[in-house]
């Protein structure tokens, strides 16, 4: 038996609650994961409240993220007692997910733990520190060095900004800092932001170009921000989009993708190919430094706390990563 938080759909309505299941209870997979953490993201908030429907299967644990060990496997790659990792793929919306004490999952989806993190650490990175990542990675690969000139990051003090600003700064890139809460800027200096502006500034209807400002980009918030960060890209700039925590539309002109060469690179974590899920979590060890991550700060909750804290998360009311403790 283990226990999990369950969400079922039936003539009572929909509910997520505490239970005890056994076995028969876990989907389909190659390896069967005991789970030591998980971490409650937007997105596991959305799930046990059902404001939004992520979950699209009944009865289906949630928890897009997972770190614990291999308990049984017959995926050549994992052996009993292997470190694991995973963020995604569907998990925690059409397959049982990480708010469990136990998992079973293709093998093909997991990643070994790198050695620089605990399990409880690599949830208080999870999917938010792993996406931001993947925007370094993209502005990597399109070119964009420290040289290149200034990164801005928007949504800073959220999960994914809050990562981004201290990998790029730890990479030796000159980072601005977008956020709405100014009482956040001594921590955004902190984790090595050399500028803090206000999101005033970029979130409301602008020009089609401005004036030329950044060479890179990463951006969580999507709507006029996401435009305006655009319209104020250097000659060649990229911009790495990932988030929509200011809106899903984008009221923008091409104008700055054809006068100024501008490229917007979108960024995916649920399906990214395994290889450059490997490939960030390498380099999340090398370049998340263990102060930075302390710095952005985590708090563990008891499995049972995530049904209480799961709509504070989408109140906004959650300050740095809820780590989950699964057998607390
Ligand atoms: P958080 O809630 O931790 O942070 C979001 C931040 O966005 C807030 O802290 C705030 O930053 C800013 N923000 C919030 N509301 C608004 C608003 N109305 N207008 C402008 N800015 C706003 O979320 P995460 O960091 O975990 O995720 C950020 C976004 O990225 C979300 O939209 C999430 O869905 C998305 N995401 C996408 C993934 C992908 O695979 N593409 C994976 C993970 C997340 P501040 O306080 O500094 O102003």
């Amino acid at each position: 038996m283990y226990r999990a938080i369950q969400i079922t759909k039936d003539a009572d309505g929909y509910q997520a609650r505490l239970a005890e299941l056994d076995d028969d209870n876990l989907p389909e997979g190659d390896v069967t994961v005991d789970v030591a953490y998980s971490t409650l993201n937007f997105k596991d908030g959305l799930a046990i409240t059902g404001q939004s429907p992520v979950v699209r299967k009944f009865p289906l644990v949630p928890g897009i993220d997972l770190a614990g060990t291999v308990r049984d496997s017959s995926h050549p790659d994992f052996k009993v007692g292997d470190a694991v990792v995973l963020n995604g793929w569907g998990v925690g919306e059409t397959h049982s997910g990480g708010l469990a004490q136990r998992a079973r999952l293709k093998g093909d989806w997991l990643v070994p733990l790198p050695a620089a993190f605990t399990p409880q650490q690599a949830m208080a990175i999870g999917t938010a520190g792993y996406t931001a990542m993947l925007c370094v990675l993209a502005l990597e690969r399109h070119g964009i060095t420290p040289a290149s000139g200034e990164v801005v990051v928007t949504g800073a003090a959220g999960g994914v900004g809050s990562v981004a600003v201290a990998l790029l700064a730890k990479l030796g890139y000159t980072v601005a800092a977008v956020t709405g809460r100014p009482q956040e800027a001594d921590y955004l200096k902190a984790l090595g932001a050399s500028s803090i502006i206000d999101r005033a500034e970029l979130s409301a209807p602008g020009k089609p170009l401005a004036k030329e400002r950044w060479a890179g980009a990463v951006d969580t918030v999507g709507s006029h921000v996401l435009a305006n960060v655009c319209a104020a890209m250097k000659y060649r700039g990229v911009v790495a989009a990932c988030g929509l925590a200011g809106g899903m539309d984008l009221p923008a002109s091409v104008a700055p993708f054809i006068l100024r060469g501008v490229t917007l690179a979108g960024i995916d974590s649920v399906m990214c190919p395994k290889a450059e899920r490997l490939q960030a979590w390498q380099r999340l060890a090398s370049d998340l430094a263990p102060e930075q991550l302390a710095r952005i700060g985590s708090r563990v909750i008891p499995l049972a706390d995530a049904l209480i804290v799961a709509p504070q998360v989408l109140a906004g009311q959650v300050r740095g990563r809820v780590v989950v403790d699964v057998n607390a």
